[in-house]
C-alpha cells in the first residue's frame, strides 16, 4: 500500500522535524531520502543546537529520526526523480521504481556541494576528491593536498588541513577571495598553505587514487602531485526534478511564504532548499515544523496559517 497523507523528501533537519510534526498530527508520513541525516550527518561537532549542549551530527539526526519513527513516520532510503498531481493528490516516483501517492508534499531537499565538472573528478570521487573537508580531513595526515575555492567553506578547509597534511595549495580562479578578511589574514600566516591564484583546474589525474591536479595559470599548464583534492565551490540545491512544478529563485532555491507553501497548492518546502536565510539546523528544523503544520491544515482544509489552541500540541 503506497498511499500516504503526506510524502516528505529530504531526512535531513527540516524533512525529520517535519516528520515528527506531521506523525503526531496523526497523518500518514512517509520519508522518502537519498541518505539518513542530510549535511548534518557530515559534521562531528554539533555545539549550536538549542537542548543539545553536544552531539555529533550523524547522533543528532538518529535521534531527530527516531523520535518521528516513535509516532509512525516510516523512513525509506531513496531517490525522488519526478513529482506530478493526480488530481486531487501527488504522484511521487522514485529511482528504484517505485510509486506513491499523497495529499501533501513537502520538501526538504537541502543543498549539495557543487561540482568542478572537470574530467577524473567523478572517476576519483572518495578517492581523493573529497567534498566535506571536516569529515575526511584527518585521512589525509602528512600528504600533499590541493582545496579549490575562494570561500569562506575553502579557507576553513584549507585551515583545518593545514593541521593535518603536509603541504595544503588553495586554489583559486581568481585574484581576490570572497572568504572573510579574517580567514585569508589566518591563511596567508600558515606557513603549510600555498595560494595559487588565476588558476583554473582542467583535470584530476591518477591510477587508483588521485596522484595530480593539473591547472591552467597565466604562465601556462601545471601539474601539482597532490593526494587529495578538496572541492569548495559553493552548493547547490537539487532542485532540477521539480523545475516547473514549483517556481525557484535564480539560485535554484524553492520560492515559499510565510507558511511554507510553494507556488503549488498542497506543495511544501523548509529548510537550506528554500529563499529562507541562515542555513542553520536550528533554523532548518524550525521550518520543518511550520511546514507540517501547514501540510496539516492543508488536508483539513482549513486556511494554511490557523492557529488553534493546542497547535502543536496534540497528543
Ligand atoms: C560540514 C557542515 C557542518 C555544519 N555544521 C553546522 C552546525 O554546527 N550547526 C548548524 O546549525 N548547522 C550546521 N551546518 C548546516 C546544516 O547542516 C544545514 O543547515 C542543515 O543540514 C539543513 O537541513 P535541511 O534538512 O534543510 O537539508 P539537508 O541537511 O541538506 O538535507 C536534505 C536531505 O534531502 C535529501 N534529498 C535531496 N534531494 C533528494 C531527492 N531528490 N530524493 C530524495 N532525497 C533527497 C538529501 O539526501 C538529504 O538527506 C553544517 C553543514 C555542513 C555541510
Amino acid at each position: 500500500m503506497n498511499e500516504y497523507d503526506v510524502v516528505i523528501v529530504g531526512a535531513g533537519a527540516a524533512g525529520l522535524s517535519a516528520a515528527l510534526y506531521t506523525s503526531r498530527r496523526r497523518l500518514k508520513t512517509l520519508i522518502l531520502s537519498k541518505d539518513m541525516g542530510g549535511q548534518t550527518a557530515t559534521t562531528m561537532d554539533i555545539e549550536n543546537y538549542p537542548g543539545v549542549d553536544f552531539s555529533t551530527g550523524p547522533d543528532l539526526m538518529k535521534n531527530f529520526a527516531a523520535q518521528a519513527k516513535k509516532f509512525g513516520a516510516e523512513l525509506v532510503l531513496d531517490e525522488v526523480i519526478g513529482i506530478s498531481r493526480d488530481g486531487q493528490k501527488f504522484s511521487v516516483s522514485t529511482k528504484s521504481g517505485k510509486t506513491y501517492s499523497a495529499k501533501a508534499i513537502i520538501l526538504g531537499l537541502g543543498k549539495r556541494p557543487r561540482e568542478l565538472d572537470v574530467a577524473g573528478e567523478e572517476k576519483f570521487r572518495n578517492k581523493g576528491v573529497v567534498y566535506c573537508a571536516t569529515c575526511d580531513a584527518p585521512l589525509f595526515k602528512d600528504k600533499i593536498v590541493a582545496v579549490i575555492g575562494g570561500g569562506n567553506a575553502a579557507f576553513d578547509s584549507a585551515l583545518l588541513l593545514s593541521k593535518i597534511a603536509a603541504k595544503v595549495y588553495l586554489i583559486h580562479r581568481r585574484n581576490e577571495f570572497r572568504a572573510e578578511n579574517i580567514l585569508v589574514e589566518r591563511a596567508k600566516q600558515t606557513d603549510k598553505i600555498e595560494f595559487i591564484l588565476n588558476a583554473i583546474v582542467d583535470s584530476i589525474e591518477g591510477k587508483d587514487f588521485v596522484d595530480s591536479v593539473v591547472i591552467s595559470t597565466p604562465s601556462g599548464k601545471k601539474t601539482l602531485a597532490v593526494e587529495g583534492v578538496f572541492v569548495e565551490i559553493g552548493q547547490i540545491v537539487p532542485s532540477s526534478f521539480i523545475k516547473g512544478l514549483v517556481e525557484l529563485n535564480d539560485a535554484g532555491e524553492i520560492i515559499i511564504d510565510n507558511v511554507n507553501q510553494t507556488s503549488a497548492s498542497g506543495i511544501f518546502a523548509a529548510g537550506d532548499a528554500t529563499i529562507v536565510p541562515f542555513k542553520q539546523m536550528v533554523v532548518s528544523a524550525g521550518e520543518g515544523a511550520k511546514a507540517a503544520l501547514a501540510a496539516y491544515n492543508y488536508i483539513q482544509g482549513q486556511s494554511l496559517d490557523t492557529a488553534t489552541a493546542d497547535q502543536g500540541y496534540i497528543k
